[in-house]
């Protein structure tokens, strides 16, 4: 006899955690409809088949979701609106609806809507929003997270940096699956160059200026 199975369940999207946050923040469904995400975390499929709501529970409480939930929330100026009112017998209206606040969210920093910025290439739009998100300073003197201690530069704060992760899935719709080999690929090594550059811009700026100085004097 087949074991029954939870299916995702749409309900569920109208829920909270135990702060009154919205779970639909960043809860989707997965691949499978036995399966759910988390866009925040960028989590792959997650198994909801046994355990229903408590894996997604289980989820929510966890120690990494809830730091970059809270990293999320420090950094985002965005009210959800707290009805979105829809008929609830058509559930692909609400999950519409679900999908765009989302896509807001995850692209809103502070009061700046990370989509309005125009990049050339996905390189460029990369750049374009580190520089939004970060200061000038922060760029000079950082590398790009993890870091490690065999370096001398600190990392960037990897919660800030999510949101670079976030709108850049969203924006060029990546799968959560494939979005790592996606960033390694095509945005990793781009940003590698640029914090350089940005330091060598800066050396010769400071040069330039001390000589322009001298020559007044
Ligand atoms: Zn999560």
């Amino acid at each position: 006899m087949p074991k029954s199975v939870t299916k995702f369940n749409d309900s569920w999207l109208h829920r909270e955690d135990d702060n009154k946050n919205p779970v639909k923040i960043w809860l989707t469904i997965g691949s499978k409809p036995t399966t759910f995400r988390c866009s925040l975390c960028r989590t792959n499929d997650l198994d909801c088949g046994n355990q229903g709501w408590r894996a997604v529970q289980q989820h929510l409480n966890n120690f990494k979701h809830q730091q970059i939930f809270q990293e999320w929330q420090k950094n985002v100026k965005f009210i959800i609106p707290t009805q979105v009112t829809t008929s609830s017998t058509d559930t692909s209206n609400s999950t519409a609806i679900n999908i765009i606040i989302q896509c807001v969210c995850l692209y809103m920093y502070k009061d700046l809507n990370l989509s309005h910025i125009r990049g050339k290439t996905i390189g460029d739009y990369a750049r374009q929003v580190l520089r939004a998100i970060f200061s000038h300073e922060e760029l000079l003197s950082s590398i790009l997270p993890p870091g490690g201690q065999q370096f001398i530069r600190k990392p960037l704060d990897s919660g800030r940096f999510e949101f670079l992760h976030n709108t850049m899935r969203v924006k060029y719709r990546i799968s959560a699956d494939r979005y790592d080999e996606f960033s390694g690929k095509l945005v990793r090594s781009k940003l590698v160059d640029f914090l350089a550059d940005e330091r060598k811009r800066d050396r010769k700026s400071t040069s330039t200026q001390s000589s322009i100085s001298l020559s007044g004097s």
